[in-house]
């Protein structure tokens, strides 16, 4: 199976991060919200899988300190908040790219999907179409 993976990862001035991935894509990744994404252990809780960080409790002046390759698949980021348990899995980091294209896939299954709900519910009551 074929997945992409970042061919260059930069930390910028302002320390955010760049990735650049094997097929052409490219990521900003402003470093309190990656922060924030973190998947780790003390960051996600295990079992429910609910987010334990609080984003208010992220510096916003954070910054990544160390950023390393884990084997093949992710990367370990050491933060200036003395988190350094951070992994971020291509997967996840591909999933998270906060780009305009990737954030504007997202924003239209968020708008489709209310769209569609209720495009049941006037068939159902047989009305015409909405209005948009
Ligand atoms: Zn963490
Ligand atoms: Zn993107």
């Amino acid at each position: 199976m074929y997945k992409v993976q970042p061919v260059e990862i930069e930390k910028r001035g302002d320390g955010s991060i760049r990735v650049a991935w094997s097929d052409g894509h490219e990521g900003i990744y402003p470093a309190p919200y990656l922060r924030e994404s973190c998947h780790c252990a003390s960051c996600i809780e295990e079992w429910t899988g609910r987010k334990v960080i609080r984003p208010e409790a992220i510096p916003k002046d954070i910054r990544p300190l160390q950023i390393s390759a884990v084997g093949q698949y992710a990367i370990h980021i050491e933060w200036s908040d003395g988190h350094s348990t951070g992994i971020y899995a291509f997967d996840l980091l591909r999933s998270i790219c906060p780009c305009p294209v990737c954030v504007l896939a997202g924003i239209i299954v968020q708008i489709r999907k209310p769209f569609l709900h209720h495009k049941s519910i006037t068939a159902r009551a047989g009305h015409g179409p909405p209005p948009c």
